[in-house]
């Protein structure tokens, strides 16, 4: 993109709708309410400054716009606005919940002594900041608008299972039959099953993790320890980063983290849904299947997280993430689930920054996939669609970090998927559709499916009659 108005952050929008979906699952409608709340704000502060800017309109009102066949509710106020800076840093947790019945998220806001700006969500829990080189009139204020979930979109994720040379073959799969009410997302914990099985977790209401082998329909829910029972005034956010076989042990295992937020409450104001949050610790525990428990791994907080569902894989006794430890600092971490012991391999000097004007470090996009057994890093530079691909020959040797090619531009293509076994990857296009790019002949292919607005992950999943077993 030619102007530099644009600012990516992955992740920090993850963190925020789960750290936020705990506490808001519940009472749905609080969206409609916080942002009401923030537009009527907006108008004071214009009616409180009004002595220094001119007032370009005293409308008071707050429009709630429907828009029935796009499915869409735009939140429209004449208040203060938002400057660029406030968009990419200063929404929270309120605005956030309009994210419990809305996939995306459009805001276009004009704040008095600045540029029009609008913010975008992307399906991959990051956004866009972008000047609105469409704006005409000099009015000021915020619209935002939700797309709304169908309900039926809101109630479950779909798995397909994909089979056949080129993957021609598609069949919905459905989810264990065990299954508790679920509402909202499941996730596959990892790129694959082991054994063929499945580590399942659950985004929404309780944050469980499930073992299931889909051949032989077993399936158990993988049990709370100790730090799920907190006070109430305690918030739990767990974030599991790995599902592995020990093969010394014959033991299969989940790692998680447990990062505890306490709440404040704001008395003097009953109405405000008491935000201020903060965090009371963290603790990292392994789960053995043998065991039935889960233990303190005993870890300080130093370890890099992975807040993304994808970005994560069981490889040879290891489970490996793409981790984060500040907002910008990132490193692959591999954790030894045998000797429960844990390292951490600097990303590889990939892209070349002089092939981009004015290259910003946190604006290069890196996804971590297993290809063709070898740990793979896919990077690419802001919205480009040029994809660096190295890969990593031995664990904690950022030296061993080897270029394996470079593939793109590629018209209309987002961001990949996953890696399929076949050297193919799937990616997501710019209108939501799913397609295989052939690494070797270049070839792109659309699999009929659209995923816009929605997440989506790619696991390699082989049959087996291996039963779930605790000692
Ligand atoms: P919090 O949960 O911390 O209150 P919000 O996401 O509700 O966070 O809002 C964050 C900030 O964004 C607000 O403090 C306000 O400055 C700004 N903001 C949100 N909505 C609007 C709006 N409609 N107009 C102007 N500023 C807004």
């Amino acid at each position: 993109m030619a102007n530099d108005e644009m600012l990516v952050f992955k992740d920090v929008m993850s963190l925020a709708l789960r750290q936020m979906n705990k506490t808001f699952y519940s009472n749905k409608e609080v969206f409609l309410r916080e942002l009401i709340n923030n537009a009527s704000n907006a108008l004071d502060q214009v009616q409180f400054e009004g002595n220094t800017h001119k007032i370009i309109s005293d409308d008071r009102l707050i429009r709630l716009v429907p828009h029935k066949a796009n499915k869409t509710l735009s939140i429209i106020d004449f208040g203060i606005g938002l400057t660029k800076e406030d968009l990419a840093y200063n929404l929270g947790v309120g605005f956030y919940s309009a994210y419990l019945v809305a996939y995306k998220v459009i805001v276009t806001s004009k704040h008095n002594d600045h540029d029009q700006y609008i913010w975008e969500s992307q399906p991959d829990a990051s956004f866009i900041v972008t000047k609105d080189i469409n704006a005409q009139q000099p009015s000021r204020g915020t619209n935002i608008t939700l797309f709304l979930y169908d309900n039926q979109n809101l109630s479950k994720s779909s798995l397909f299972l994909s089979s056949g040379e080129r993957f021609q073959n598609m069949e919905k799969l459905p989810w264990p039959s065990q299954f508790p009410d679920i509402i909202g997302q499941l996730y596959i914990l990892g790129s694959s099953s082991i054994h063929g099985i499945f580590c399942l977790q659950a985004q929404y209401r309780r944050q469980h993790a499930y073992l299931w082998n889909p051949t032989i329909n077993e399936f158990m829910v993988i049990p709370p320890s100790p730090f799920d029972y907190v006070p109430d005034y305690i918030d739990v956010v767990i974030l599991y980063h790995g599902f592995g076989y020990d093969c010394v042990r014959n033991d299969y295992k989940v790692i998680r983290k447990l990062t505890f937020l306490a709440v404040t409450d704001d008395d003097d104001d009953d109405d405000k849904l008491a935000h201020d949050r903060f965090t009371a610790g963290c603790v990292w525990e392994m789960y053995s299947l043998r065991s039935n428990s889960w233990t303190n791994l005993q870890f300080g907080g130093g370890i890099p997280v992975c807040t993304e569902v994808n970005n994560k894989f069981y490889l040879e006794g290891m489970c490996h993430w793409w981790g984060y430890q500040d907002q910008f600092i990132e490193h692959l971490v591999s954790f030894d689930l045998i000797n429960n012991v844990w390292m951490m391999t600097p990303p590889p000097l990939d892209i070349p920054m002089d092939a981009y004007d004015n290259f910003e470090m946190y604006l290069v996009n890196r996804e971590l996939f297993l290809l063709n057994g070898s740990i793979a890093l896919i990077s690419n530079y802001a919205q480009t669609t040029t994809f660096y691909v190295s890969i990593l020959i031995e664990v904690g040797k950022k030296e061993t970090w080897t270029k394996l090619l470079v593939f793109g531009p590629i018209p209309y293509i987002r961001f990949p998927i996953g890696i399929g076994n076949m050297s193919d990857v799937l990616f997501q296009t710019d209108d939501g559709d799913l397609a295989w790019f052939d690494l070797s002949t270049h070839v792109l292919q659309k699999l009929g499916v659209n995923v816009q607005g929605r997440f989506s992950q790619l696991v390699v999943y082989k049959e087996s009659l291996i039963r779930i077993e605790k000692e």
